[in-house]
């Protein structure tokens, strides 16, 4: 891929005016691209852009735009097998995994393009005669989206569908760990002429040139995926302007394993929430709290299934590929040593493959025991392919360690108890509650996370008004 259109300012490609970033295939540890970064300038000019061409984007007859998006699906589907390749290139992502990734972007842009014809305003009783009070919906404006490398190309297109069809435009900065698959897609986009100059632009770089978004005058919004810290930066940068923020952070999900389980059902439901993409999900199960009567049968289990998972080279018929980069493999390698410190019993997994060469970011599925509130892997996200598993004896203590946090994204419950379930639903501070499955969401749901992992939320209804506004309109005809 071509790293000299990087930069997309109002249908124009430009190189970054600044130093390049390096991405590294982390199976291989071997560079790929340099990837330049925006220069300020190009960052205002990519900004005063989308601004110019907001008005005329959100006066477009809503159709159209949706036809707009129908077409960008096309046509990522008619490319499916080069960004796949990027995807899993950059990610480390198994390549058919990588292949689902671009189909969910191609129906996560036709359901986003139904949208068109259901934002609805509303008409409220006035307390004048011969007067209506109209509630319509409006754009934001200029949408800043800035991504995470987890998922390079579904995290623009949650983005970036929404925020187009509801008449917003955009500056869009890839994460600079894996940008390759967002920037390719955007040249696919800009050459097939889908949308006019100035409603899609492209900045890449890292935190600087994201800062330089988040504080930027003409930015109505910044939507953002990445890490709390991250989002408190953005968060206090656009305070400046009173621009809004909608913050996808992280988690550090519970799931809770009573003793009425279906054990097979929870240990299958708990090896994807735990292990899928190499651990390196928003919803991952971080935090394992199984009730001490079926404590060894469900880690028996739990290690069967690590154990038959297969890791290696993405290329490959396997079910997870490396860690995506280096200080992704530090910190989780380090968070299995200090749980084994600290008292964690290792009962599979660990870092290296030994059937695989030397390099690369290998982390085997890792399932640790014996886990106490106390320890770091307990508090902290780990983000790798690890399940901690905590014992616990009794219904006040799960739900008192599950709340245990101040994350609040996802929790998982296995249970047949029906009264049990609908408390834990009830009591478990988290925005999104999976119940007898494991973690994958709707399109038409609403992901979403309390507290401090983030605010905005994504996908459904909510997720795409979040894109809008109210404007109220009092028309007196007396
Ligand atoms: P990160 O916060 O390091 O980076 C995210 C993005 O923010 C990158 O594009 C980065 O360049 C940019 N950025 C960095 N500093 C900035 C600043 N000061 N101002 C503006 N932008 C700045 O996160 P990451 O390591 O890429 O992603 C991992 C995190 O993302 C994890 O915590 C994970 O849980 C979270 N995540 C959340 C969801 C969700 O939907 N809630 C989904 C995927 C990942």
């Amino acid at each position: 891929m071509t790293t000299d259109r990087t930069i997309l300012i109002n249908g124009v490609w430009e190189a970054g005016a600044e130093a390049g970033l390096p991405v590294v295939d982390p199976a291989t540890e071997i560079e790929i691209a340099v990837v330049p970064s925006a220069g300020h300038d190009q960052v205002s000019r990519a900004i005063e852009a989308a601004a110019a061409a907001q008005p005329a984007w959100a006066a477009l007859e809503p159709w159209r735009r949706a036809d707009a998006l129908r077409a960008i699906g096309a046509c990522l589907m008619r490319h499916q097998e080069e960004l796949a390749a990027l995807i899993s290139r950059e990610v480390g992502k198994p390549l058919r995994k990588a292949r689902e990734d671009v189909a969910n972007a191609a129906i996560y842009l036709d359901y986003m393009a139904q949208w068109d014809r259901r934002i609805e305003g509303e008409i409220v009783p006035a307390d004048n005669r011969n007067e209506t009070i109209l509630l319509n919906r409006v754009p934001i404006g200029v949408v800043a989206a800035i991504t995470a490398w987890n998922y390079p190309l579904d995290l623009f297109i949650r983005k970036a569908a929404p925020a187009l069809i509801t008449g917003n435009t955009l500056v869009v900065k890839p994460t600079e760990v894996t940008p390759l698959a967002c920037i390719r897609a955007i040249q696919l986009i800009s050459d097939g002429n889908y949308l006019p100059a100035g409603v899609l632009n492209l900045v890449t770089g890292g935190g600087g040139v994201g800062a330089a978004l988040s504080s930027h005058p003409l930015v109505n919004m910044i939507t953002m995926t990445g890490h709390r810290d991250t989002g408190k930066k953005i968060m206090a940068a656009a305070a400046a302007n009173l621009s809004r923020v909608a913050l996808e952070l992280g988690g550090s999900a519970p799931a809770i394993i009573w003793k009425d389980a279906d054990l097979d059902l929870a240990a299958d439901a708990i090896a994807f929430a735990s292990f899928e993409n190499t651990g390196q999900v928003c919803t991952s199960s971080e935090r394992i709290l199984v009730h001490e009567d079926v404590h060894d049968d469900f880690v028996e289990r739990l290690v069967g299934r690590a154990n038959r998972l297969r890791v290696g080279s993405p290329l490959d018929d396997v079910d997870l590929g490396p860690l995506v980069n280096r200080i992704q493999f530090r910190k989780v390698t380090e968070a299995i040593a200090l749980a084994q410190a600290e008292g964690g019993r290792l009962r599979c997994g660990g870092h290296g493959v030994p059937s695989l060469p030397g390099k690369g970011y290998w982390v085997r599925p890792t399932v640790i025991t014996d886990v106490t509130p106390e320890m770091s892997l307990f508090k902290q996200e780990t983000f790798g392919p690890i399940a901690p598993i905590i014992r616990i004896a009794s219904y006040d203590e799960a739900i008192g360690l599950a709340n245990a946090t101040r994350y609040g994204l996802t929790a998982f419950v296995f249970s047949n108890d029906y009264r049990l379930v609908m408390r834990a639903q009830n009591e478990l501070r988290f925005g999104e509650i999976f119940i007898n499955r494991s973690m994958g969401e709707a399109l038409q749901g609403f992901h979403t996370g309390h507290m401090e992992s983030g605010m905005g939320g994504e996908d459904g209804k909510h997720g795409v008004l979040k894109y809008t506004q109210i404007r109220s309109v009092y028309h007196s005809y007396a």
